[in-house]
């Protein structure tokens, strides 16, 4: 088990469509130690998700894992630790959620970004089994940010661009100036 560097904003392994795996591999050895180091590094840097392209491997695998007690992401339950191989997400429903999000390949900064509430997540777990999840509120963004990393997507393609308003800052300005109020439907989480 190792913690691995962070792919960092412009590495090109971050913009690139991760590669699905077979059943093979997925129970290969070589993965199990591959995830094991994604746990560790997710760990290391206190996100609540990594996915492979994060540590310079373009295969699509994805890890979440948060706890309720984290001040940062009010009512956001907690998740135990899932591993998600070749996922594929379905909307199930198309109403949209804003949240502050951040991430540990786009660091200091925060962007908000508005996404499907509720979806459904079709994946094969450590042993290629198939599994699914539906998730919605926090839970469903966290996903849905995992897995546009698979695609090649970061966060900061989802904003919504408008001269003088583009919802994006450093974390120490979005901390003064933008912290969601307590009553607000926006939340946040970094990955
Ligand atoms: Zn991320």
């Amino acid at each position: 088990m190792a913690i691995r560097k962070i792919a960092r904003l412009g590495h090109p392994v971050l913009r690139q469509i991760a590669r699905e795996l077979n059943v093979a591999e997925i129970r290969s050895p070589e993965i199990k130690r591959l995830v094991e180091d994604m746990i560790a590094t997710m760990h290391e840097y206190g996100g609540i998700g990594l996915a492979a392209p994060q540590i310079h491997e373009s295969m699509s695998i994805a890890i979440i894992e948060f706890e309720d007690d984290n001040p940062r992401y009010k009512d956001s339950g907690s998740q135990e630790l899932s591993i998600l191989i070749n996922p594929k997400i379905t909307v199930l429903d198309p109403d949209e959620q804003g949240f502050w999000e951040g991430c540990l390949s786009v660091p200091e900064l925060r962007g908000l970004v508005y996404r499907p509430r509720k979806i459904q997540v079709d994946y094969f777990d450590l042993e290629a089994k198939p599994r699914k999840v539906v998730a919605e509120g926090f839970l469903a963004t966290v996903f849905q940010h995992e897995l546009d990393h698979l695609a090649g997507t970061l966060f900061i393609d989802r904003l919504r661009n408008a001269p003088g308003l583009t919802p994006l800052a450093f974390t120490e300005e979005y901390q003064r100036y933008l912290t969601p109020a307590e009553d607000s439907e926006i939340g946040e989480l970094t990955d």
